[in-house]
Parts: C-alpha cells; structure tokens; sequence
C-alpha cells in the first residue's frame, strides 16, 4: 500500500460508476457518442458556467488542464495582443511560460504565494499600460490551496474593457462561477479536477461571439482552440483528431450540476 490516499492525479477519487463506463467500447466516429455523449457534455458544462448559456459555448480539448490553458492563450491573443498574467503560484508562473513558448507579447504581475492576488495592483498596472489587451488569472492556485477574489478582479478587468481568461481548474464544479455575471470570456477546466472524471481532456467555456473572431490566430495546429470548436458545432460532437473516448464517456453527466446547487 502507498502511505497516502489512492487519488487520481485530480487529485480526486472516481465512482464506482465512474469506473464501470470504461468496460465498454466506444469509437471516435459513433453519433451515439458524439450527438449522445460529446453534445450533451458541452451542453451541460456551459449551463453549470453561465446564467446566459445562449451567449456562451464549450470546447472540449484532448490533453491535461495545460493544454487547455495553452489552447487558449494561443487561440484567444493574436501577435499583436498584449497578455497581463497575475500569478500567486506555480499554475500562474505557467500561464507566463507558455507566452514567452508562443511570443505573446505579456508582463506576469507577481503576488506572494501565501497571498490572493490584489485588485488593486492590477488596476493600477491596467491605468498604466493601455497597451494590455487580456487579462488571464488562475482561480484558485491549486499549489497553496490561495482562492483568488475572482469577482473583485472581474470588476476591475471588465472597467478597464479587456478581455478576461480565468483558469478555474481546480474550482470548477466545485466553486459556483457565473461568467456572464461577471464578465469573464475564457474559462479553463478539466476532466479530472472537480467534474471528478479520470484524466485525458480538458475544456474552455468560450464568449461564443469572442471565440468567432479567433479563426487563424492558433500558432499550434493541434491546440487550435477555433478549429476544434468549429468542427465540434459542425459535426454535432465530432472531435477533429481522435477524441479520448472512454474518458469523455466517463465524464460523470450528474455530477455536472454539484456546483450550482
Ligand atoms: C491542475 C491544474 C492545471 C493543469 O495541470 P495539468 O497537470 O496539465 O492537468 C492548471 N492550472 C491549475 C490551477 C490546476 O490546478
């Protein structure tokens, strides 16, 4: 026996029913999957994110939660986009490496990791650098367990009209969040945190009319977040490359609601 409890790498433990899903076979090309499975997934995490789903989609990405965060920042911010990441921890210090990966133009405003990040600073970076286009934050900086105040910095990043990214990874389905209430446009998440599924996917809850305008702008074929969004809508659930069917298949629908209720 390891001397520490038996988690996935969520770090969460998965159902019995969870579990069960596996035992049968599913392909990457089956409507049961794809229009039964695939489409009610991306449905149901949109509602669980926003009290205006009309106004918002989700994209399901192959890979762990980086890929997502990846997928994101080089779909949503173009050459000419200036990124400011707030970072109190590692997954923040992580958003910073995959921009200077991509060449985003960016500036990682630190905080102490035993601190949240503070509104206030990010104001005051915002009133001096109108050059800044996005905003990216992590939630909950699942290294120290530190939960953001992602309502206070909504307020600030919405004020000052710049597009807002949130890494909600490890709050996600756990921590209610309305994106619409508070004006975020890029939520990332995964399979395998709160929505307590095993690991092999990600996803980004996307402003649908901000996502629209991001066709061209991925400098990674795979990780192109538009083009995986637009054959998702187009092939009612088909993924583009081969979709890691058994863990969306185990993606436990009910719990989708947990954090709402
Ligand atoms: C888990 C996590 C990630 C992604 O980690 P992966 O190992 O790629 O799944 C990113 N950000 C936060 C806040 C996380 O908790």
């Amino acid at each position: 026996m390891r001397p520490y409890l038996l988690l996935t790498p969520g770090p969460l433990t998965t159902s019995e029913t969870v579990k069960e899903a596996m035992m049968s076979d599913w392909c990457t090309w089956d409507e049961d999957y794809n229009v039964g499975i695939v489409e009610k997934i991306r449905k149901e995490l949109v509602t669980l994110a926003t009290s205006r789903p009309e106004d918002y989609t989700a994209v399901l990405m192959q890979g762990s939660g980086t890929f997502c965060v990846e997928s994101t920042l080089g779909t949503a911010i173009r050459p000419t986009d200036h990124l400011l990441i707030a970072a109190n921890g590692a997954y923040g210090n992580r958003m910073g490496v995959i921009a200077t990966y991509y060449g985003i133009q960016h500036h990682v405003l630190k905080f102490e990791e035993t601190q949240p990040v503070d509104p206030k600073a990010i104001d005051t970076y915002l009133n001096e650098h109108p050059e800044v286009t996005h905003v990216s934050v992590i939630h909950c900086e699942t290294t120290t367990g530190v939960l953001n105040p992602l309502a206070a910095v909504a307020e600030v990043v919405k004020r000052h009209g710049k597009t807002f990214i949130v890494d909600a990874m490890s709050s996600f389905g756990g921590v209610p969040i309305d994106m619409a209430a508070l004006g975020i446009d890029f939520l990332i998440s995964s399979a395998n945190k709160c929505i307590q599924g095993v690991p092999g996917f990600g996803f980004v809850i996307a402003r649908r009319s901000l996502l629209e305008q991001c066709k061209g702008v991925a400098r990674s074929l795979s990780l192109d977040l538009y083009d995986q969004w637009d054959t998702m809508e187009k092939g009612h659930g088909k993924w583009r490359f081969t979709s890691p069917t058994h863990v969306v298949q185990c993606c436990p629908n009910k719990k989708l609601t947990f954090g709402l209720n």
